[in-house]
């Protein structure tokens, strides 16, 4: 059983800024999108730490950058379908996710159910 909701959470580990991506997640964004692989690279993945294809981002207000397909007033995946691996495998149903832990610790001790916890990346 999962200890965390992601509904409940305005989107943390979806401002990571290291969220890998596959050609296969690049394959299935462009059959998403209805675009070739090439313009697909070009238009949703970048480069950096050491990677070859990382998300594109864009800024938020509450943790600065986040991902290009994070819809910022609803907090949710807009791709929800069309998902990298990385996305789907993160944190994993068997286990606890520590920026809910850490979210729910604040929204108790300050007694505010829509309190967001801010913590940055570097990028
Ligand atoms: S940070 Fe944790 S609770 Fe929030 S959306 Fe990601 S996995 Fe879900
Ligand atoms: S693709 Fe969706 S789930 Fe993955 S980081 Fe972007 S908004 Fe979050």
């Amino acid at each position: 059983m999962a200890h965390y909701n992601c509904l409940k959470c305005p989107g943390y580990c979806c401002s990571y800024p290291v969220i890998a991506l596959t050609k296969r997640d690049i394959e299935r964004l462009a059959r998403h999108f209805g675009v070739s692989y090439q313009t697909a690279k070009r238009r949703y993945t970048r480069e950096g730490h050491g990677y070859k294809y990382l998300m594109r981002r864009k800024g938020d207000k509450h943790f600065g950058r986040i991902c290009q397909f994070f819809d910022t007033k609803e907090r949710r995946c807009t791709i929800y379908k069309a998902r990298p691996a990385a996305c789907r495998d993160y944190p994993g149903v068997n286990t606890r996710c520590g920026y809910y832990d850490f979210l729910m610790h604040e929204r108790r001790a300050q007694n505010d159910a829509t309190f967001v916890a801010i913590t940055n990346h570097k990028d």
